[in-house]
């Protein structure tokens, strides 16, 4: 994959710079619960500055789904922004139109200012192109930061792009330079472990994803689908009923591709996440109308710390439990701990990505550890997958500019 990057930018001095970048931090209560996001964007917003830029941040937090929601605002994101940077982030009440026109004209060279979510617009998600231009109106150069939105053609990812001329920031080069240097020949046998929440969106990349790996680590709330599959009561849990054939269909293919499936022989279960609730292991039959599937159980964290010693490489997407809610963090933070311990000795070449995922690394104090960790979830796995990113593809150098 060829990009743009920003050495190849020219003079930036009061240009006004349109950077789009991924603050959909974990939030709680009004609260940023993991800035890993918010500090990935400060070299490119740093070296912006530095050179004189105005910088005019482009950001989506959580689905606002095309309206203004209050409790969507990326303003809980402005003080902890300037605490880091350590300078003033002003912050425009709209990404479009009059408000973040004065905000970014306000600029002075270096300054910086966070404009409201783009997805309170639904043109953005549409991908636009009336909408894409309105955000291109406030800006000279583009840059793409945020790799973890690459999969998604939208307009403040890819639209803009075709509007402006189109870079990649240092966060963006360093997630694709890093992702090919790891796994672009990986040494085998590859591992995947993919869990977490995100159901339906996850699935289909299993398909191409089997063809890939030698063996693939089901868990979190994804392995609920593939139990039930193969017969198991789920009771509660949280599954999408409907996939259960395409889980068969996965299964199916990783067969005929011999990539091994690993799903939970036992689970940990609880009919609540309130605190002191009872917890239980459970096994093929034995989860109960009223229960909860929250976590891997023991047997299967050891399983997947036996295979992991002998896995040359790993790539680990989405928690293994509700991580969140002790004590269904020890499947993750268990096999977060392994790989962590296998990689510091060099008997493995391990890369995490998603989110909460990392979210969960930083919690177990292992994050560090990982040969790689990206900020992406979706776009890491279709990179993987073998997927061309959109909003990586708008910044290829061929790439002939329609302006005005
Ligand atoms: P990432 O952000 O790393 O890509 P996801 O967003 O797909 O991961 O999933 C993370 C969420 O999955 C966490 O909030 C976690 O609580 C939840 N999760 C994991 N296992 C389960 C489960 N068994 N049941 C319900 N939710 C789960
Ligand atoms: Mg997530």
């Amino acid at each position: 994959m060829t990009f743009r990057t920003l050495d190849q930018a020219g003079a930036l001095s009061a240009k006004r710079v349109l950077v789009r970048v991924d603050f959909n931090v974990p939030m709680q209560d009004g609260r940023i619960t993991d800035d890993t996001r918010l500090r990935a964007a400060l070299p490119t917003i740093r070296l912006l500055a530095e050179r004189g830029a105005k910088v005019a941040l482009l950001a989506h937090f959580d689905r606002p789904k095309g309206k203004r929601v209050p409790t969507m605002s990326l303003r809980p994101i402005v003080d902890p922004l300037s605490g880091l940077l350590g300078q003033t982030v002003a912050f425009a009440d709209d990404c479009v139109g009059a408000e973040a026109k004065s905000a970014v004209d306000r600029l002075k060279p270096g300054g910086v200012a966070l404009l409201e979510n783009v997805r309170f617009h639904a043109g953005e998600e549409a991908n636009e192109p009336a909408f894409a231009r309105e955000l291109a109106a406030n800006g000279d150069l583009y840059v793409n930061d945020a790799f973890s939105a690459a999969h998604r053609a939208h307009a403040s990812t890819e639209g803009v792009a075709h509007l402006l001329p189109a870079y990649a920031g240092l966060a963006m080069q360093r997630e694709l330079e890093q992702l090919e240097r790891v796994l672009g020949k990986p040494r085998r046998p590859l591992m995947g472990i993919v869990g977490g929440a995100k159901i339906s969106t996850k699935l289909d990349l299993l398909k191409t994803l089997v063809t890939r790996l030698d063996r693939l680590a089901i868990g979190g709330g994804l392995a609920n689908t593939f139990l039930l599959a193969q017969g198991w009561a789920i009771g509660a849990s949280h599954a999408e009923k409907a996939m259960a054939q395409t889980a068969r269909e996965i299964e199916h293919i990783a067969k005929r591709n011999h990539c091994e499936l690993l799903l939970p022989t036992d689970v940990l279960v609880a009919t609540s996440l309130e605190p002191g609730a009872p917890t239980f292991v459970r096994r093929h039959g034995e989860v109960r109308d009223d229960e909860r599937i929250l976590d891997a159980g023991p047997e299967t964290l050891a399983t997947l710390i036996r295979t992991l010693n002998n896995t040359e490489t790993l790539i680990w997407n989405g928690p293994l439990g509700v991580f969140e809610t002790p004590p269904f963090d020890r499947g993750t933070v268990g096999t977060a701990k392994a790989a962590a311990a296998l990689t510091r000795e060099a008997k493995l070449l391990s890369v995490a990505g998603g989110g909460d995922t990392v979210a969960a690394l930083n919690a177990a104090g292992v994050a560090g550890d990982f040969t790689f960790v990206s900020a992406a979830g979706g776009a890491f796995l279709e990179w993987m997958a073998g997927k061309i990113l959109p909003g990586v593809a708008a910044l290829e150098p061929t790439e002939v500019k329609v302006t005005g």
